[in-house]
C-alpha cells in the first residue's frame, strides 16, 4: 500500500477556481453573503497536502442572533404565504441545481474533506440530489387526522402538524453537504426556517449550497448558512431562546452537551451520534461478498462513517481465511490525494483527526492487538493513515470499544454456530447502537440476528447503503430520533388538537 503521487489528478473546474478565489467566504444569513459581525476568520485546509484552501468568515453569538432574525422574518412574512406545492417546487429547484452543479460540488467537497473523488461524485452528490427530491414531494403531503371522540357527537376534532418555527441544525465533516442535505430536506418540507451550522473543518460545499438556494428562489432568511465553531457558534444556536429545535449529528460526548444546553428553553432535540457497530459474519455467508462487505463497511470515506462496521465478528471456522483475504484486499487499496481519480482512500479530514487516530493504532499495538496490515500512519504533508486490520483483539480492549472514526478494524472469532446468544450479547454488549451488520446465507438466522441486535439499522448481506426513503438514526447513547423517511417528518412538526364546537 502506498500514498501515491497524482497519478490522474483532476483539474480544477472553473466554478471551483473561482469560488476559491473569492475569499474569505461569508456567512449566509438573510439572504445575503456578509461578514461576520467580528470580522474574524479561519483557514479552511486542504488534508491532502495541509495547505489553506481559502479563509472563511467565522460565526459567533452574534451572526447566531443576526440569522435568528432574518429566519423570523421569513417565517412571519413570505415563507408563511407560499404554498406546500411551491414549497415542493423550490426543493426541486435546488435539486436540479445541484445536479448542474455536481462536478464543482464534488470537487470542492473532495477538496475540503479528502475523501475520494470517484465516492463524492457516486455516492455523495447523488445521494444529495436524490434526498431534495424526496422531501420535495412530502411538502404537499403533511397530513392531520380527522380524530372521534367520546365527548359529543356535536364535537369535530382534527390534528394539524405545523412547522416548530425556528430550527437550529448543527453538522459534522464526515459527509458536509449530505448531513446539510439530510438536515435541510424535511425541515424545508415542513415549513420551517433554518439556521445552519457547519463543521469548521468543512465549511466549503454549503456556502456553494448557499449560492444555489439563493439561485432556486428561496425568500431570503428561510436558510441561513453559518460557518464557525462549536463552543462559540454551535452554543449559541443551542442556547438561543428563540430557536425552537436544534437537530445535531456529531459526537455522543458533544450529544450530551447539547441536551444540556437545550434545556435552557426546553428545546426539542434530535441526535445523530457515534457508533460502534458490530458487522458479524457466520460461516455459511457467501464469504466472498462478505469479505467485500466487511471491506466497504470500515474503509468507505477513510473510516469515518458513524456506522462504520468497526467490530468485525467472524466465526472462528472462517476467521483465518477471512482476515487473509480482507487484509489483501485493503493492502491494494490506493490510497493518496482525494482529488486523483485513481484514489479509492484518502486522507482523514484533519491533523486532529490524524493524531486521534494514531493514538488508537498505538494503543491498539499497546493492548496486544496485532496490526495485519496498516497500524502506522504515513508521514506528511497531508494526514494519511493507511487502512489497518487487528486481529487477536478482546473485546474489552481500548480499539475494541472506543470509536476511532477511521479506516481501522478489530476483528475478533466467535464460535457459536448453533447458539447465536453468544455473539449477539458481544456485538449488543457497548453504550452505542447505530448500526450492525449480518452476513448468512440462513434466511431465519438473518432475521432472529437482526432483531436481536439492539441498533437503529441492521444490513443483512450488504452494508452502509442508505436511501432517502428509509430512516437512519440511533439506539441508546447513538442519540434520538430518526431522520429520512416520513419519520423525519416527525422531527419537524407539532402536532395541534383542534376541537369545534359544531352544535
Ligand atoms: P463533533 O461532535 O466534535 O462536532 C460536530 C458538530 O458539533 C460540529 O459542527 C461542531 O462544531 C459542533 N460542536 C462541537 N462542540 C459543540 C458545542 N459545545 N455546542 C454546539 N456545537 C458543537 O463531531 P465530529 O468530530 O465533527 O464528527 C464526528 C462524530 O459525528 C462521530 O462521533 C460520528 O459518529 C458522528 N456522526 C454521526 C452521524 C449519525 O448520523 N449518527 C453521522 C455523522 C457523524
Amino acid at each position: 500500500m502506498s500514498v501515491t503521487t497524482s497519478s490522474s489528478p483532476v483539474e480544477l473546474h472553473p466554478k471551483v477556481k473561482a469560488f476559491l478565489a473569492d475569499g474569505p467566504k461569508k456567512l449566509f444569513i438573510g439572504g445575503k453573503f456578509v461578514e461576520s459581525v467580528s470580522g474574524k476568520t479561519f483557514p479552511s485546509i486542504n488534508p491532502a497536502n495541509g495547505e489553506v484552501l481559502v479563509e472563511v468568515y467565522e460565526a459567533d453569538a452574534p451572526d447566531v442572533d443576526r440569522a435568528v432574525e432574518a429566519a423570523e422574518r421569513a417565517l412571519e412574512g413570505p415563507w408563511s404565504k407560499i404554498s406546500p406545492s411551491e414549497r415542493g417546487r423550490l426543493l426541486w429547484k435546488l435539486a436540479d441545481l445541484i445536479e448542474e452543479n455536481q462536478e464543482p460540488l464534488a470537487q470542492l467537497e473532495t477538496l475540503d474533506n479528502g475523501k475520494p473523488i470517484r465516492e463524492t461524485r457516486k455516492a455523495d452528490l447523488p445521494l444529495v440530489i436524490d434526498h431534495f427530491r424526496y422531501y420535495a414531494g412530502w411538502a404537499t403531503k403533511i397530513t392531520g387526522d380527522t380524530l372521534s371522540n367520546s365527548v359529543s357527537p356535536y364535537l369535530f376534532t382534527y390534528t394539524r402538524r405545523e412547522p416548530i418555527g425556528v430550527v437550529g441544525q448543527i453538522i459534522p465533516w464526515n459527509f458536509p453537504l449530505l448531513m446539510a442535505a439530510w438536515k435541510l430536506g424535511a425541515a424545508l418540507a415542513t415549513g420551517n426556517v433554518v439556521v445552519l451550522k457547519t463543521a469548521e473543518q468543512t465549511p466549503l460545499s454549503a456556502l456553494y449550497l448557499a449560492e444555489l438556494i439563493q439561485e432556486a428562489g428561496f425568500p431570503d432568511g428561510v436558510v441561513n448558512i453559518l460557518s464557525g465553531f462549536g463552543p462559540t457558534a454551535g452554543a449559541a444556536i443551542v442556547r438561543h431562546p428563540r430557536i425552537r429545535k436544534v437537530a445535531f449529528t456529531g459526537s455522543t460526548e458533544v450529544g450530551k452537551i447539547i441536551m444540556r444546553e437545550a434545556a435552557g428553553n426546553l428545546k426539542r432535540v434530535s441526535l445523530e451520534l457515534g457508533g460502534k457497530s458490530p458487522n458479524i459474519v457466520f460461516p455459511d455467508a457467501d464469504f466472498n461478498r462478505a469479505v467485500k462487505g466487511a471491506l466497504h463497511g470500515i474503509f468507505f470515506n477513510q473510516g469515518q462513517v458513524c456506522s462504520a462496521g468497526s467490530r468485525l465478528f467472524v466465526h472462528k471456522k472462517v476467521y483465518d481465511n477471512f482476515l487473509s483475504d480482507l487484509t489483501d484486499y485493503a493492502s491494494k487499496l490506493k490510497q493518496g490525494p482525494g482529488l486523483d481519480e485513481t484514489t479509492e482512500i484518502g486522507p482523514l479530514v484533519s491533523e486532529e483527526q490524524f493524531e486521534r487516530v494514531t493514538g488508537y493504532l498505538n494503543k491498539g499495538k499497546e493492548e496486544g492487538a496485532k496490526p495485519l496490515v496498516g497500524g502506522e500512519p504515513k508521514p506528511g504533508p497531508g494526514y494519511f493513515v493507511p487502512p489497518t486490520v487487528f486481529a487477536d483483539v478482546h473485546d474489552r480492549m481500548t480499539i475494541a470499544k472506543e470509536e476511532i472514526f477511521g479506516p481501522v478494524v478489530a476483528a475478533m472469532p466467535f464460535d457459536d454456530e448453533e447458539q447465536i446468544a453468544d455473539v449477539i450479547r458481544r456485538a449488543n454488549d457497548t453504550e452505542y447502537g447505530l448500526a450492525a451488520g449480518v452476513w448468512t446465507t440462513d434466511l431465519r438466522k438473518a432475521h432472529r440476528v437482526a432483531h436481536a441486535l439492539q441498533a437503529g439499522t441492521v444490513w443483512v448481506n450488504c452494508y452502509n447503503v442508505f436511501d432517502a426513503n428509509v430512516p437512519f438514526g440511533g439506539y441508546k447513547q447513538s442519540g434520538f430520533g430518526r431522520e429520512m423517511g416520513h419519520y423525519a417528518l416527525d422531527l419537524y412538526t407539532e402536532v395541534k388538537a383542534v376541537w369545534v364546537n359544531i352544535e
